[in-house]
């Protein structure tokens, strides 16, 4: 309890407005101090990034800049994202249907891959009393794809023929039987009798995840280092490089107005939807590539006790043919504030800023000679997209209500309210083989590897640490290689390295470990039935020597890394235009 205490008051103290707790810096150059590292934005990306810097780096001073008066009430927010942790289990648009008829799980690969390193991630975190209360983030909610017509029922029996023989999926159940459907999501069953063909998978391993309590507990941990700041109520406004090569920031109270700058090594720009503008201001040649168009979501949410305790999973549907892959419509089960409460959506919102609490001019100060004309062509060539849009903004209560009606047919409409949820800017990049729209995200790297940042839709704060590994070894090559870095690496995340879709034996250990130490219901058991049995005692410890055995020495942070660039949460589609 007075360890709690003194967090909290730690925590207050560091984040009030203009606050930051007194770093080891270097002489400073004129008014400014030196620091290693400024993360900009207090979104689940930055204080990642930030946790693991601490961890790697003990002595760097870090500071980090949040133009809101608290840690992740942007998109990071438990209420402005739909908080599934994507693990590719339900989410059919990374399983795309291929002209043979088959089904291509090679991206779900990827994405579970990517999601096992986050667990991992927040695992280590928890045992190192970082991430002290993991019940209040993360729970086990099962993640279940649900489909009707004969067409779709084709797919999902094929889908699941291909993934059940991957030991990642190992224990997915699949049922075209509607006495099974109802029993694993009685809401959805209950008033539909027209016969229709339905089949469903479920896979008991998903998680439920309040990406915002995450983020706060990681910074709480953060404020209490004494060589980190963080402060609230600061928006960066400046980024000139100096001639030494560090960076001088500019950051300005939000109240007053007044403007202090830092000297930075390193410059970290999370400001997540934000973050296109000041790639822009920090006039790196890298910048010039992209533009960003903002797509907003909402959603229709209850938390009538009666309705919610009868949906306890997230079922994922397929979009509307020709729809992107942000408008997969889903019903989650969530953990909102201590309630269980339902969410129905994403419903696509448009408005022109980058960020919920964002200007209406941040779409036309974004807007360049260089970039306005693909940004057009892309509109003009994804005329689909534009249509979705349209038909989403001119939606009203009832259409949405008609949507659910879909996922649950006895709906009470009194039950239910809309939410505006966060802010997403999509990428349009210009390549050589012209512009493209990307549903991704881009880690973007200066060559000198000073100045970084991740733009792009929302990438999934469920990939937040493969995405920001993948960084540090964009920014940091030589060190991530360096044993130091290596050894804690592989404490961090113990399958470091190894594909674990190659590697059952060491898929059961991180599974059994990170449901035990995540306190995820029912997972250890679930694990310990589907996947082939071994040294249980190993694992509780998070790995054993047969991970040695399993490392693919050419990739320092795994096979499986490299996919998190350009993987959206939602999924991707990206389309090429001769601009
Ligand atoms: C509708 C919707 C549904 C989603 N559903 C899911 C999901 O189910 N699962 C999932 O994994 N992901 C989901 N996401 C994506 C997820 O929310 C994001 O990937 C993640 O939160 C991005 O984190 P971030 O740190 O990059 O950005 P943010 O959380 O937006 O943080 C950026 C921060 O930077 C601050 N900032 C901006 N400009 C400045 C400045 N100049 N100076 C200082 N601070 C600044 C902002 O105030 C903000 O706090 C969803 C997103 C949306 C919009």
């Amino acid at each position: 309890m007075k360890r709690q205490l003194t967090a909290a008051l730690c925590l207050h103290l560091c984040l009030l407005p203009g606050y930051a707790l007194a770093g080891k810096e270097g002489a400073a150059s004129g008014d400014s101090d030196i620091v290693d590292v400024v993360l900009i934005g207090g979104g689940t990306m930055s204080v990642t990034l930030g946790t693991y810097l601490n961890e790697l780096e003990p002595d760097w001073n870090i500071r980090l800049y949040e133009r809101l008066d608290g840690i992740a009430l942007e998109s990071s927010s438990g209420w402005n994202n739909a908080g599934t942790g994507h693990s590719a289990f339900c989410e059919m648009n990374y399983t795309p249907p291929t002209d043979d008829g088959g089904v291509d799980i090679s991206r779900a690969i990827g994405v579970t891959e990517q999601f096992e390193i986050s667990r991992q991630f927040w695992a280590h975190q928890v045992e190192r009393g970082i991430l002290p209360d993991p019940n209040a983030f993360i729970s086990s909610v099962p993640h279940m794809s649900l489909v009707w017509g004969q067409e779709n029922v084709d797919f999902l029996s094929e889908r699941y023929a291909r993934m059940s023989q991957n030991p990642l999926y190992a224990g997915m159940q699949y049922t075209e039987d509607n006495a099974t459907i109802a029993e694993w999501m009685p809401l959805v069953m209950e008033g539909r009798e027209d016969g229709t063909p339905m089949a469903a998978t479920r896979m008991d391993l998903g998680t439920e995840v309040n990406f915002g309590e995450m983020t706060r507990q990681m910074a709480e941990n953060l404020a209490r280092q004494s060589n980190v700041s963080l402060t609230m109520n600061s928006e960066v406004r400046g980024l000139k490089r100096n001639n030494d090569g560090t960076w001088r920031v500019t950051v300005a109270d939000v109240s007053s107005g007044e403007t202090q700058t830092v000297n930075s090594r390193y410059v970290f720009n999370g400001a997540g939807g934000a973050a296109l503008l000041l790639l822009q201001e920090s006039g790196i040649p890298e910048a010039s590539q992209y533009a960003g168009f903002p797509v907003g979501g909402s959603f229709l949410y209850t938390t009538n006790p009666d309705v919610v305790s009868r949906h306890t999973a997230k079922v994922y549907g397929l979009a509307a043919e020709g729809s992107p892959p942000m408008s997969v419509p889903h019903l989650d089960l969530r953990y909102l504030n201590g309630q269980p409460t339902l969410f129905f959506g994403p419903f696509a919102t448009f408005s022109t800023k980058f960020l919920k609490e964002g200007s209406w001019t941040n779409l036309f100060e974004s807007m360049t000679l260089s970039n306005t004309w693909p940004m057009m062509k892309v509109g003009l060539d994804n005329f689909n997209l534009v249509q979705y849009l349209v038909g989403e903004v001119l939606q009203d209560r009832e259409d949405r209500l008609e949507a659910l009606r879909q996922y649950y047919p006895e709906l009470n409409p009194d039950d239910w309210q809309l939410w505006n949820a966060g802010q997403r800017v999509q990428i349009i990049k210009k390549t050589d083989e012209g512009s493209k729209l990307q549903f991704g995200t881009e880690v973007v790297v200066s060559e000198d590897g000073t100045m970084s940042a991740l733009i792009g839709a929302s990438p999934g704060a469920s990939t937040a640490p493969p995405i920001m590994l993948n960084l540090l070894t964009r920014v940091f090559p030589e060190r991530v290689e360096s044993d130091a870095w290596q050894t804690k690496l592989q404490e961090i995340i113990p399958s470091l390295n190894v594909k674990l879709a190659d590697n059952p034996e060491l898929l059961r250990q991180v599974r059994l470990n990170t449901s035990r130490v995540l306190e995820l219901d029912g997972q250890e058991a679930f694990v310990q039935a589907n996947l082939p049995g071994g040294d249980e005692s190993s694992a509780a410890q998070g790995g054993d020597d047969s991970s040695e055995a399993a490392k693919d020495a050419t990739d320092p942070v795994g096979g499986t890394v490299g996919d998190v660039e350009n993987a959206d949460e939602e999924g991707r589609i990206e389309s090429a235009t001769d601009a």
